[in-house]
């Protein structure tokens, strides 16, 4: 029986946007000097959202200014504890304009408001919380008796989880005592420019976060500013590469988070309805726009065929459609380019011969949409089995025996993550010994908290975002 839901949408008047918007420096949000601007659309729909400017280097280079002089002048005296205090303000009034930050969110990026309003901004509010915390007790993270801030930080994050990468990058500079400039990605601006608000209604000291837009050519300007001290960066494996070039033989500390290629591994003793729920978490939450998505299904062959009939049984219930609406699973790819994207791999691996399924939907006739698919008859050495797709595409292969899934798991340049599905305690253990990857969920996928460092080996990228590992990014050791 096909169950129909009435519409359920979340107001979209819960999120006020200005028709454009400016630079957030040193306080103020300021037109770029050479006035050029870009639109942000709604992928849902392609209506225009807002225009955003465009920060040249002279932009970045008043933001680093600015930057600087709230390091050496406010915030690198402040002590610890005043500093929580301005965290704690900001993580307190993000939890109040959550569902507004929510709405928003979902306009830019596409995503279903369900994840933004549970997953998204509860996250978000957390990790300030979580970082406040530590503002005061920085002497005993276990990184020296005086831990001292690095000074600036340029920040550059992609737009899968705009404003939580916003958060997981900013919290922890503010906490030790750095400033930041932080660029957004280009599709994805408006909460990032929100919570320059926030800052400006927390009272933030003015310069202590510089929030600039731009393309990949602001993005570039910055981390090559020779005014920084401090590169943190989470997007493509090729411009992270490219940014450690351009940081080689400077002083300049760098933490990278980069792609992914993660095996989500299942026994055959697993628990299979709870290890589908998992599958399909693992994959097809934000439409796989995640590093760590469990894009490599690996099923023991005694229960391959069974696991796979349940798991299409499974994704034939889940909806796609309109962000806004509360019932919605699946929303809108981010871009066009990110559409061209995952297509072009989709096609790779018809062409190189493995069997596709996806998911029976109506796609919407505007914005970008792409309906959760699988393959089967998946080869290691096809693209989709080695290749970030970046979207809501899973590879299925299978094993025989552990030893088997530990060398498909680890055979991927990437190394972010990884999921086990078994009834055995003792199975768990000795496969996460053996896995190459930042982060091992055990029946479980996609489970985040502010207190557990996430970060990967490999091509996935170096540094630890969350936790205790994730303050070492930020501060230098007293020796
Ligand atoms: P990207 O790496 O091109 O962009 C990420 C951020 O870096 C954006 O803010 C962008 O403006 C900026 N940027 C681009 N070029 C730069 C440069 N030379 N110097 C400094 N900053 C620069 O990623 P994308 O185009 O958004 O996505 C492409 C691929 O990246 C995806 O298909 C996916 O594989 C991967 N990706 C990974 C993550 C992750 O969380 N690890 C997130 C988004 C995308
Ligand atoms: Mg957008």
């Amino acid at each position: 029986m096909v169950f129909e839901y009435a519409p359920a949408p979340e107001s979209r008047a819960l999120a006020t946007i200005a028709s454009s918007y400016g630079l957030f420096i040193d306080g103020n949000f300021v037109d770029p000097i050479d006035g050029s601007q870009f639109k942000t659309v709604n992928p849902a729909t392609e209506e225009v959202l807002s225009e955003i400017s465009q920060a040249g280097p002279a932009d970045v280079d008043r933001a680093v200014v600015a930057a600087r002089r709230a390091y050496e002048q406010v915030w690198g005296p402040m002590t610890g504890r005043e500093r929580a205090k301005y965290l704690f303000r900001i993580a307190r009034i993000i939890q109040e304009r959550s569902r507004e930050l929510a709405v928003l969110e979902t306009l830019d990026n596409g995503k279903p408001i369900r994840e933004s309003r549970d997953v998204d901004l509860p996250l978000v509010a957390a990790h300030f919380f979580y970082h406040a915390g530590w503002a005061d007790k920085l002497e005993y993270a276990g990184l020296g008796s005086a831990p001292r801030p690095l000074g600036v930080a340029a920040q550059v994050i992609p737009w899968n989880f705009p404003l939580l990468m916003l958060a997981w990058k900013i919290a922890p500079a503010l906490a030790c005592g750095n400033t930041v400039v932080l660029k957004p990605a280009e599709t994805t601006p408006l909460t990032a420019l929100a919570f320059a608000e926030i800052c400006q209604q927390a009272e933030l000291p003015a310069g202590v976060v510089n929030i600039i837009t731009g393309d990949g050519s602001t993005g570039r300007a910055l981390v090559e500013h020779s005014g920084i001290d401090k590169v943190a960066f989470t997007g493509s494996t090729d411009v992270g590469k490219a940014i450690q070039r351009a940081v080689a033989g400077t002083s300049k500390r760098l933490t990278l988070e980069l792609g992914g290629k993660a095996a989500n591994i299942v026994f055959d003793d697993a628990p299979i309805d709870q290890a589908v729920e998992g599958i399909v978490n693992g994959i097809f939450f934000n439409q796989g726009h995640v590093c760590c998505a469990g894009s490599r299904l690996l099923l023991q062959e005694s229960v391959a065929d069974s696991v796979i009939e349940a798991l299409k049984r499974r994704l034939c219930t889940l909806r796609l459609g309109d962000p806004m609406d509360k019932n919605t699973d699946i929303g809108a790819i981010n871009s066009a380019e990110q559409w061209s994207r995952i297509d072009a791999l989709v096609r790779s691996g018809e062409d190189e011969g493995a069997e596709r399924w996806s998911m029976p939907c109506q796609i919407p006739e505007r914005g970008w949409w792409f309906p959760p698919t699988l393959f089967t008859s998946v080869t290691q050495a096809h693209r989709i089995a080695r290749e970030e797709i970046f979207g809501p595409v899973l590879s299925v292969l299978t094993f025989r025996t552990p030893d088997e899934a530990i060398e498909k798991a680890n055979n991927t340049p990437y190394g972010l993550s990884a999921g086990i599905w078994t009834e055995k305690g003792s199975r768990i253990l000795w496969m996460a010994n053996r896995l190459r990857a930042g982060v091992v969920w055990a029946n479980t996928f996609n489970r985040f908290d502010p207190a557990s460092p996430f970060g990967g080996f490999k091509e996935s990228g170096f540094g630890r975002e969350g936790g205790r590992q994730g303050l070492a990014a930020y501060l230098e050791r007293a020796s």
